[in-house]
């Protein structure tokens, strides 16, 4: 049990260093994209954030803003008490899966399912 607490804590510091790297990215291009007219104040909402990135003409700025939303949804996840847990059929997610990406919301068989419905878009 201490070696999965000590892995799960592990996953946890990694999404908060990620989350606050890659927001911060997101910060600097959203600026960057509106030429001084917003300051890095104005986006002090983490949603508005990922709101405004999500409708970035810019490719890389709306992959950056899909990422930030996703491991924002992880740490909201661990407040509740739900982190580790599939966000569709609420299965144990295997730590070796989130090691690969601690920010993965699904289990494997909710992810293939997920893919494959995107597919049919
Ligand atoms: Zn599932």
């Amino acid at each position: 049990m201490k070696i999965i607490a000590a892995r799960q804590d592990a996953l946890v510091e990694r999404i908060e260093g990620e989350f606050a790297h890659k927001r911060q990215q997101l910060e600097h291009q959203l600026v960057r994209e509106c030429e001084g007219t917003l300051s890095p104040k104005q986006f002090a909402d983490t949603e508005e954030l990922i709101l405004l990135g999500q409708h970035s003409l810019n490719s890389h700025t709306r992959e950056l803003a899909l990422r930030v939303e996703r491991l924002d949804a992880a740490m909201c996840a661990r407040r509740i008490g739900m982190y580790g847990l599939c966000a569709d059929c609420e299965e144990t997610i295997p730590l070796y899966d989130l090691e690969i990406d601690p920010a993965e919301p699904r289990c494997f068989e909710c992810r293939c399912k997920h893919l494959h419905n995107e597919m049919q878009w």
